[in-house]
């Protein structure tokens, strides 16, 4: 399927992207840095390799630390999803209307599989996705793009004609070593000087506008 027609199959991404969790990713972290560290953190240094598997988030703070960071977080993060997680305006409406107009979804997310249901229970848009990638269905993450192909072998497809949604460098770069076109959105933990550094194809900064690329109405 040509630009001209949007795209098909798209993939999303999750946090950032099709769920405002920065609030309660950002606040996990903060957490557990505070709890386990002792240290206080920039937001901008808290939410810096969100994106990436979890422990290797972690890791990023302290080495030592990573596995006692990882359960604080975990133990925080969960407890506080039903409360600190939101839709983004528009996106709902969004996967209802490619999922009506036949297109093909999917979701890679970095998230752990436990993590990605918990979302789902809150905000029910699990049912949109032919295929969900998370951190257990590959070996290498974001930014490689093992995970990207994995869904698109999930659903029987290949990069022609496909595209990869995300709002960090991480997916613009899984994405492109995948083969399919990126789509950068700038109303999730990036800002648009740390997407445009990795070039992505397309930047978006509403849903409106993203739904007009990805259905080719624009
Ligand atoms: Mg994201």
């Amino acid at each position: 399927m040509s630009l001209d027609h949007g795209f098909d199959p798209i993939l999303f991404d999750l946090d950032g992207t099709v769920i405002d969790t920065v609030n309660l990713i950002r606040e996990s972290h903060r957490h557990a840095v505070r709890t386990v560290l002792g240290r206080e953190f920039s937001d901008e240094r808290l939410v810096a390799n969100v994106g990436r598997p979890l422990l290797e988030q972690m890791e990023a703070f302290s080495p030592p630390h990573a596995d006692e960071l990882y359960r604080v977080y975990r133990e925080w993060n969960h407890a506080h999803t039903a409360e600190l997680i939101a839709p983004y305006e528009g996106i709902t409406p969004l996967l209802e209307q490619l999922t009506a107009a036949g297109r093909t979804l999917g979701l890679v997310t970095s998230k752990t599989r436990d993590a990605v249901d918990l979302a789902f229970a809150s905000l029910p848009i699990g049912r949109y996705f032919g295929v969900v990638i998370s951190a257990e269905d590959s070996t290498r993450h974001k930014p490689d793009p093992e995970p990207v192909r994995a869904a698109l072998a999930g659903l029987g497809r290949t990069a022609e004609g496909g595209c990869y949604v995300g709002d960090s460098p991480f997916d613009i770069q899984a994405g492109q070593g995948a083969g399919v076109v990126t789509i950068a959105v700038t109303w999730g933990f990036f800002g648009r000087a740390d997407l445009d550094a990795v070039r992505p194809d397309i930047v978006c900064e509403t849903a409106a506008a993203l739904g007009q690329v990805l259905l080719g109405t624009r």
